[in-house]
């Protein structure tokens, strides 16, 4: 049995660099009916719990037009995760995968991403379902479902730019 975060048969951990500050700022907090790893669901279901998505201070005005949208994506930060492991053995299976071939929460920059049902905004507090999150996680950004956002700018031709012909495409550097 290994605990919640420790390491399993043949994962690979490395030592982790010195913290680099990207100024994240956590804009508010996650309230779910999960305290432990084991009991919260490994993606969230859009017939999931209802969730609450509380904002903080002074971001609280930004929530203005959210309500427009039927889904949102939501950015989060995985506070509890160890983030040192480059090779994972998800379910302890034996099989070794790559963090990045993975969602997994064991990741360098513990970013995780859920798209919610909005099903409700009372005041500073989302009501949301389709978490997949421990109680008290902390919040790093909210936006619409890019399936249902239409930028408010005018098209510009780079939105319809196609293949590799142009001046500044992506080139290999050997
Ligand atoms: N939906 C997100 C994604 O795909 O980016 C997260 C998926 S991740 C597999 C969800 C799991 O992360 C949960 O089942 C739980 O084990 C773990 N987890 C949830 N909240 C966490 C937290 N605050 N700290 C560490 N691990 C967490």
């Amino acid at each position: 049995m290994v605990g919640e975060n420790g390491i399993r048969e043949n994962e690979v951990a490395v030592e982790l660099p010195p913290a680099t500050d990207a100024g994240l700022v956590f804009i508010g907090r996650i309230l779910t009916p999960w305290s432990t790893r084991m009991e919260t669901p490994r993606q969230g279901r859009h017939d999931g719990p209802l969730c609450r998505i509380e904002i903080y201070e002074p971001w609280r005005q930004a929530l203005q037009g959210v309500e427009a949208f039927e889904r949102l994506e939501v950015l989060y930060w995985l506070d509890r995760s160890r983030r040192d492991l480059v090779l994972q053995s998800p379910a302890n299976s034996g099989k070794l995968h790559g963090t990045f071939s993975l969602r997994s929460p064991v990741r360098p920059n513990p970013i995780a991403t859920s798209i919610v049902k909005l099903e409700g905004v009372e005041g500073a507090t989302l009501m949301v379902r389709g978490m997949d999150c421990l109680d008290g996680t902390p919040l790093l950004d909210l936006k619409p479902d890019r399936a249902l956002f239409k930028p408010s700018a005018p098209p510009q031709p780079r939105d319809f730019q196609t293949g590799d012909d142009v001046a500044h495409s992506c080139k290999k550097a050997w």
